[in-house]
């Protein structure tokens, strides 16, 4: 189904960024795992696309870094020739509540959230708009639709992504490529193990099935994004949160 794309899936080590990496390596994607510190993580997942058939890297780059950003550009193009589809899941969280936050807590969610996406959209932009079929893909959160207390750095990350996704899907329209966000609910991952859970019980009464998503329940949502079945759809965000509501 994906057989011949090229993909890049940024945080590809751990968590949701796994098994998106995973996914797509399965359906016949060629996949650049990227990673900021987990290499041993990272080149298991690629090892793993490799014993499934596929083609895969490791990658490390903080995508909050520029400069690195181009370097795994470059390792993208020599390995692989270019790239078709952009996945921006690399996240972090700092958790206070806004009275105790401090403007570092800020800067390093931003800087990764909205900058990494800034820097790997940028870098990787020619790819994706002279790729035939060419996919932006952002991963923001239901967190960026309702607010979270103790997440005023996070949620503006994962909302500021709506206007980004929205713009660049406008900006690469012309030339047939998408720009879509992916918003999951609350996945069973390093980043909600940190979670009081007390603060976990409250989540799961709001979550009308009953249960936290898995990686995989948006792997396959973005597999399908990625997808030439998805070639109308841009502009988008696409929810995948158990029913919640916001
Ligand atoms: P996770 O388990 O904490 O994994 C985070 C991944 O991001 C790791 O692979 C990590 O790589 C990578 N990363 C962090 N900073 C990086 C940087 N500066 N440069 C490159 N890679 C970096 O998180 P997750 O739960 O899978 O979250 C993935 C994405 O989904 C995030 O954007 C998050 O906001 C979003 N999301 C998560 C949830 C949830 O409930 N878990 C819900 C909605 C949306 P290293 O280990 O190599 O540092």
């Amino acid at each position: 189904m994906l057989d011949g794309k090229t993909c890049l899936v940024t945080g590809g080590s751990r968590g949701i960024g796994r098994a998106i990496a995973a996914e797509l390596g399965r359906h016949g994607a060629n996949v650049a795992v990227n990673y900021r510190s987990s290499a041993a993580a990272a080149e298991a997942v690629a090892e793993t696309i490799a014993e499934s058939g596929g083609d895969a890297v490791a990658v490390r780059a903080d995508v909050a870094d520029y400069e690195q950003v181009e370097s795994m550009r470059e390792t993208v193009r020599d390995r692989f020739g270019g790239l078709d589809v952009l996945i921006n899941n690399a996240g972090v969280t700092a958790d206070k509540k806004f009275e105790n936050m401090t403007r570092d807590d800020w800067d390093r969610v931003v800087d990764v959230n909205l900058g990494g996406t800034f820097n790997c959209t940028h870098c990787f932009f020619e790819d994706i708009r002279s790729a035939d079929d060419g996919r932006l893909i952002n991963i923001s959160s239901v967190v960026g639709q309702q607010g979270n207390y103790g997440q005023a750095n996070y949620a503006t990350t994962k909302s500021g992504l709506f206007g980004f996704t929205r713009t660049l899907a406008l900006e690469l329209a012309e030339s047939g490529s998408t720009a879509n966000c992916v918003a999951p609910g609350f996945v069973d991952t390093g980043m909600l193990e940190v979670v009081p859970g007390r603060v976990k019980e409250k989540i799961l009464r709001r979550i009308p099935l009953g249960r936290f998503a898995t990686p995989e329940d948006v792997a396959g949502l973005v597999r399908f994004v990625a997808s030439d079945d998805a070639g109308y759809m841009t502009g988008q965000v696409l929810g995948v949160n158990g029913g919640m509501e916001w």
